[in-house]
């Protein structure tokens, strides 16, 4: 895969040794079996795959090189660059300005903007009408568009569907930007819903059995469905993508469901399911199938908790601690200042959507053994950074030193 120009601040002499030796190692990414750091009394197992995706360093080298390339020009951001505070304010910090937050809400107007200035799209991509609306005012999208390709390939998955007429159904968080534009981009081809869990898959399949009254629909699924979506016409054959972060299992799980819905309600076979139910598998990214595979992996080890890094907003992190969630106490935290202390944590519990302070959080076992992952949108430096500072309360920061030479770094 393709290297690329990130700030050195975000990389970790440690993180990287690992990650090249494991490469190196199994070409084929066929292990997902995690790394030990053994540190005497402290044991780390760093999943086999974590941080910094393709999607997310090829938007930090395009935004940080723009920058460089432009000194004197106003630079805006859609929205955040990624769902991580470190990327986002350190982009603040050098000038850029963000015109939305997360949720699409306008944090500069539109109407501010001149032919002159450049606008980075992120690499969640955008909406159609957004896109407009910048090329109205004459500015250029496509020089500074930092969309993810593996986001685009949900776009041209749906598109081909789109043209042997089915329905598109998104099983994605309906505020997230990347659902928002892939939304936008489906919307513009067919008739297009948006569901965010099986729920909502098991409320729509009532809407396509005809089990309930089709006046619901418009209520229930308001704000998620495109415009002129008509629920008894436009349900009869669907496909489904999703938004690239979501948990497999769901996205697995929903499309089954509704593929047997289809199934059942015409009588079809696998040779005729074609009809009624498109074939759309392959839409989560590769990251995605990696990151949570690799948990997955990691959760075979008998440990004491995990601690999961990254944004609080970063979709494809919260899946990762969902995971370690059903297994173990797990700690989701954006660095490594959320470590208080050996007895205090402050962690972010995504159920509340709250910060909370944790007591006693270490175990007093020894060895004490701690999983951990990161999110797609989390530098490895911050990985290294909450290493380093459990290993130092078991006097173990030279030991960590040593762990570079030993993997070669
Ligand atoms: S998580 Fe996947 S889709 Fe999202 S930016 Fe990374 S590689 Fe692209």
């Amino acid at each position: 895969m393709k290297n690329f120009d990130i700030p050195i601040i975000y990389r970790s002499p440690l993180i990287s040794a690992i990650k090249n030796q494991r490469r190196q190692q199994d070409k084929m990414k066929k292990d997902f079996a995690p790394t030990l750091l053994n540190l005497g009394e402290l044991h780390i197992y760093l999943a086999r795959h974590f941080g910094f995706c393709y999607g997310v360093e090829n938007a930090i080298e395009i935004s940080f090189r723009t920058i460089d390339d432009n000194p004197g020009r106003r630079i805006f951001l859609l929205s955040e660059m990624i769902h991580n505070p470190q990327v986002n304010a350190d982009l603040q910090s050098r000038g850029v300005r963000f015109l939305q937050d997360t949720q699409g809400r306008q944090l500069l107007p539109f109407e501010e903007l001149t032919a002159e200035d450049i606008v980075i799209i992120p690499a969640f991509g955008t909406t159609l009408e957004i896109e407009q609306k910048l090329q109205d005012i004459g500015i250029q999208t496509e020089k500074y568009n930092t969309t993810c390709p593996f986001v685009e390939k949900v776009w041209n998955r749906s598109a081909q569907i789109a043209r042997k007429d089915y329905t598109i159904i998104v099983h994605g968080k309906p505020g997230h930007e990347e659902t928002r534009a892939t939304f936008s981009h489906a919307a513009a081809e067919t008739p297009t819903v948006v569901v965010k869990d099986m729920a909502e898959a098991r409320e729509l399949a009532e809407y396509i059995r005809g089990h309930k009254d089709p006046a619901g629909f418009y209520t229930r699924f308001n704000g998620q469905y495109s415009t002129g979506f008509d629920v008894q016409r436009d349900l009869v054959r669907i496909g489904v993508v999703n938004q690239t972060t979501m948990l497999a299992s769901d996205t697995q799980a929903i499309a089954d469901y509704l593929k047997q819905t289809m199934i059942e309600l015409y009588g079809l076979t696998e040779a005729t399911v074609e009809k009624h139910f498109a074939d759309t598998r392959d839409t989560l990214c590769y990251a995605t199938l990696d990151n949570q595979s690799a948990v997955t992996g990691l959760l075979d080890i008998p440990a004491d908790l995990a601690i999961v890094v990254g944004g609080y907003n970063s979709s494809n992190t919260s899946h990762l601690v969902e995971l370690c969630e059903e297994k173990m106490p797990t700690y989701f935290i954006s660095s490594e200042e959320k470590i208080l202390s050996p007895q205090e944590i402050l962690h972010y519990d995504f159920h509340t959507k709250r910060e909370k302070q944790q007591t006693g959080w270490l175990s007093e076992r020894r060895p004490v053994r701690i999983l951990i992952s990161s999110g797609a949108s989390c530098p490895d430096a911050l990985v290294e950074a909450v290493i380093r500072k459990i290993a130092g309360y078991y006097d173990a920061g030279e030991a960590v030193e040593s762990l570079v030479e030993s993997f070669g770094g």
